[in-house]
C-alpha cells in the first residue's frame, strides 16, 4: 500500500479467519483528488453509459465503493482519451460536474509522487518543469566542462570530429562510468515504485493469458481508440487517430533508439568492433529510424497537447508533459544532427548538447512523465488479472 496511516483494529470476519480474527485494515483519509474519483465513479456506476469505452468502466462495475487504492488503480488504467467527457450528459456545466478524465488525471499525478522511490524525491513532480530544466542545465554543464578539460580549452568545442569520432572526445569507458549508474538508478527507482503500486491491492497471481492481454493492450494503445476504433477526442468532440499515431511513433522510436544503443554495445563488447560505425550498420540504421520516429512523434504529441480541450486532463501537469516531450525531441534531433556533422565545426559542442540531454533524460526518468508508461502497464496487468476472477462486488474496506 502507499504511504498511508495504518491502523490495526479488531474485526470480526467470518470469511477470513473466523469470528474475532485480528486483521490489519488500512485506513486513511482520502485526498481531495481521490474523493473526487470516488464521487464521479459512484455517479458513473449508476449511469454506465460509457461502459464500452475503455477498461475503466468495466473495472468500476466490479466495485460499489472506491477506496484510495481503487482510485489509483482506475486512474492509471485511464488513457485520458477524453471520450467519456464529450459523451457525458452530466459533464460541466451540469450541476453534477462529472469530469472523469480530469478526476483520474489528477490522481494519476498523485500516484507518481506518492509511489516514487525514494519517497522524498516524489516532491520533484510538484515542480517538474523546473526539475527538467535544472537537470538539462546540469547535464550540459557536466559534458561541456569535461570536454574543455579533456581537450585543453574552449577552442576544442568548435572542432570537427577527428578520426576517432566521439570516443576521441569522451572515451568509451568514461561514458559507461557516467551513464551506467544513472540508468541503473532510474531502473531501480521505477521498479521499487511500481512494486509498491502493485502491492497496494494486489490482484492475485498472474497467468500467461493475462500477461499476453495486458502486453497487447499496452503495445497497441487499445484504449486510445475511444472504444470504437475511431480514435480519441482532442480539441473537441470529433474523433482523431493522430494522438494514437503520434504516441506510437514516440514509443517505438524510443525503443528503436534503445535497440541502436544495445546493438552498439554488442558490437563493442562481443564483436570487438569499435565506433564510429558506418551508415549501413545496425546501430546507425536503428538509430536513424528511431531518431526520426521519436522526433516526429514528440512534435505531434506536443502540438496535440497544446490544442487539447481545456476540460480534458489536468492543466497543472502540462509543464511535466511538455517538458518531457521537449527533452525527448532534443535527444532525437541532437542525435540525428550528430550523425550528419562529423566533418562540421562545432561537433564537440553538439556532442555535449546530445550527451547532456540524454543524461538529463535518464536522471529524470523516475521523476517525470516517463513513469506513466510503467504505472499504466502495471494497471493494465492488474485489470487483465482481475477480470478473470469471479465477480465479487467490492465494498470500501473489503
Ligand atoms: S461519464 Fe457521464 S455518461 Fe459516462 S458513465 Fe459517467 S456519468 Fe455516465
Ligand atoms: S478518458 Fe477515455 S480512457 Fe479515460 S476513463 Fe474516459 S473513456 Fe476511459
Amino acid at each position: 500500500m502507499s504511504p498511508l496511516d495504518v491502523l490495526v483494529r479488531e474485526a470480526t470476519d467470518l470469511s477470513e479467519g473466523g469470528p474475532g480474527a485480528r486483521r490489519v485494515i488500512p485506513i486513511r483519509t482520502a485526498t481531495a483528488g481521490e474523493a473526487e474519483v470516488a464521487r464521479v465513479m459512484q455517479i458513473c456506476n449508476a449511469c454506465r453509459y460509457c461502459e464500452g469505452f475503455c477498461a475503466v468502466f468495466p473495472a468500476m462495475t466490479r466495485r460499489l465503493a472506491f477506496s484510495p487504492a481503487d482510485a489509483h488503480f482506475l486512474a492509471n488504467l485511464c488513457h485520458n482519451c477524453g471520450a467519456c467527457l464529450h459523451a457525458c450528459q452530466y459533464a460541466p456545466p451540469h450541476e453534477f460536474a462529472v469530469n472523469v478524465p480530469r478526476a483520474l488525471a489528477r490522481v494519476r499525478g498523485q500516484t507518481y509522487a506518492d509511489y516514487a522511490w525514494p519517497p522524498a524525491l516524489g516532491r520533484l513532480y510538484q515542480r517538474n518543469g523546473l526539475t527538467l530544466a535544472l537537470a538539462l542545465v546540469a547535464g550540459l554543464a557536466l559534458f561541456l566542462m569535461l570536454a574543455v578539460a579533456r581537450q585543453g580549452g574552449l577552442a576544442a568545442l568548435a572542432q570537427p570530429a577527428g578520426a576517432g569520432g566521439f570516443y576521441a572526445v569522451f572515451p568509451h569507458n568514461l561514458m559507461v562510468a557516467l551513464f551506467a549508474p544513472v540508468f541503473g538508478w532510474a531502473v531501480l527507482a521505477l521498479t521499487l515504485g511500481v512494486r509498491r503500486f502493485w502491492r497496494d491491492e494486489a490482484p492475485g497471481s498472474t497467468s500467461a493469458a493475462a500477461l499476453a492481454e495486458a502486453g497487447n493492450n499496452a503495445l497497441s494503445l487499445k484504449y486510445l481508440d475511444g472504444g470504437h476504433g475511431q480514435g480519441c477526442n482532442n480539441e473537441d468532440d470529433a474523433f482523431t487517430l493522430w494522438r494514437r499515431r503520434a504516441h506510437h511513433a514516440t514509443f517505438y522510436g524510443f525503443m528503436l533508439c534503445f535497440a541502436a544503443t544495445a546493438s552498439a554495445t554488442l558490437y563493442h563488447y562481443v564483436l570487438g568492433w569499435q565506433a564510429p560505425y558506418g551508415f549501413n550498420t545496425l546501430p546507425k540504421l536503428l538509430g536513424t529510424a528511431g531518431g526520426l520516429s521519436l522526433a516526429l512523434g514528440c512534435a505531434g504529441l506536443g502540438w496535440l497537447n497544446l490544442r487539447r480541450h481545456p476540460l480534458q486532463g489536468d492543466a497543472a501537469q502540462k509543464p511535466m508533459d511538455l517538458g518531457f516531450l521537449l527533452l525527448l525531441f532534443l535527444t532525437a534531433t541532437s542525435g540525428l544532427a550528430l550523425m550528419l556533422s562529423h566533418a562540421s565545426a562545432g561537433f564537440t559542442a553538439l556532442l555535449c548538447l546530445h550527451l547532456g540531454t540524454v543524461m538529463a533524460l535518464f536522471a529524470t526518468l523516475p521523476y517525470g512523465k516517463f513513469a506513466h508508461g510503467v504505472f499504466r502497464v502495471a494497471a493494465l496487468l492488474k485489470w487483465a488479472i482481475e477480470k478473470r476472477l469471479p465477480s465479487r462486488l467490492k465494498l470500501a474496506d473489503d
